[in-house]
């Protein structure tokens, strides 16, 4: 075989939004597979905004990457040549396939590659029916326990977890808030059965959340951290579940730490509980999740947008996308 692969490596660490130049456009020729290994064609590539953390030289729940290196990211292909026995031609992967056209590797429980059914459509299954649905569906059930009538609170909410978090929660017959940036956002999380919204770019949400959220909240799924978070902390109710699943209002970029709350002390009034979670801890046991989660996307109760980019070439753009907020919906790109 002779494949010629395309593959963004890393060549300076970025500060803040990432530029085309912080990173290297790289074509080589594939022309041997070893035993153990795969060659997989990739298909779709996920943008997550761990991503960006990544890039950085800081410690994190994985190394960061380092220069030189193909830009770590998960995606699907379909596997070319094998010389795997538990890989065999035409089989749809799921892995750390990386910022390239093709992945050559040795698959490792580690880089999370795993063959996946072909039943779903590749962008449903690397959304709701993927990490992003794991992370929503066992923080909120498992960490949260929401009980109908309960109060939940969710930022980011158009996001890809947060639309699949506020969606869950209406499903175990809360009442849901949810936080956005732009009017667009705020109406399709409406239609989506969200009761209140706040548009966190064109309100003052520390103003607006005490006005909408009167009867306080119980449940606080936090995708955004800082300055919102704080505020929160404010109005929670006794025995208060706050979920902090990210920070992306700190931008990932390590050019300042995230802003942290300054009124911890209400944890204290209120009884109640804040909890960081990582998804990787739950992949191991998500079948259970995906099964209920893909009754509920057939069923037509549980809606998913998936905001798809195409064109290898464009994939520091379409990282930049998730923190400008231009993503609608679970950010990919198809190769
Ligand atoms: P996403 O929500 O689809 O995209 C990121 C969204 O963040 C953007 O669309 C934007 O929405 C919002 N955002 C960007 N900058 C912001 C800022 N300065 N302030 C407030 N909001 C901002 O991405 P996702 O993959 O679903 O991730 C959502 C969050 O979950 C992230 O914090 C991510 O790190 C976290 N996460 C955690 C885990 C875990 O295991 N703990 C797993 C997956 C994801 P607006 O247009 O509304 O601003």
């Amino acid at each position: 075989m002779e494949i010629e692969n395309k593959k963004w490596v890393l060549k300076e660490r970025p500060q803040g939004l990432v530029k085309d130049s912080d990173f290297e456009l790289v074509t080589e020729t594939l022309s041997e597979i070893k035993k153990g290994e795969i060659l997989l064609e990739n298909m779709y590539l996920s943008f997550d905004p761990t991503q960006r953390g990544w890039l950085n030289d800081a410690p994190g729940y994985l190394p960061p990457v380092q220069i030189g290196e193909v830009v770590r990211s998960g995606g699907m292909g379909r596997v070319l040549e094998s010389k795997n026995s538990e890989y065999k031609v035409g089989d749809l992967t799921f892995g750390f396939v990386g910022w390239q056209t093709h992945c050559l590797t040795k698959p490792e429980a580690d880089d999370r590659f795993r063959v996946v059914p072909d039943l779903l459509p590749i962008p449903t299954m690397l959304n709701v029916m993927g990490t992003t649905g794991i992370t929503a569906y066992y923080g909120l059930i498992e960490l949260g326990d929401p009980k109908p009538g309960e109060i939940v609170l969710v930022s980011g909410a158009a996001g890809a977890t947060g639309s699949v978090v506020v969606q869950i929660a209406k499903l175990k017959g809360c009442h849901v808030i949810g936080i956005a940036g732009g009017k667009e956002k705020c109406e399709w999380l409406k239609e989506v059965g969200v009761d209140d919204v706040i548009d966190y770019k064109n309100s003052n949400v520390h103003e607006e959340l005490p006005k909408i959220a009167k009867n306080g909240i119980d449940i606080y799924f936090d995708n955004v951290g800082g300055e919102i978070l704080e505020t929160v902390l404010n109005i929670i109710n006794i025995n208060a579940r706050v979920l902090l699943c990210g920070g992306i209002s700190s931008g990932y970029d390590a050019t300042r730490p995230p802003d942290g709350p300054n009124n911890l002390f209400s944890l204290i009034i209120k009884r109640a509980t804040m909890q960081g979670f990582l998804v990787l801890d739950y992949l191991p046991r998500s079948q259970p999740a995906l099964e209920e989660i893909a009754t509920w996307v057939i069923e037509g109760k549980l809606q998913h947008r998936e905001d798809i980019q195409e064109g290898i070439e464009n994939c520091p753009q379409t990282l930049n996308r998730l923190f400008t907020g231009e993503n609608k919906g679970k950010q990919l790109l198809k190769i």
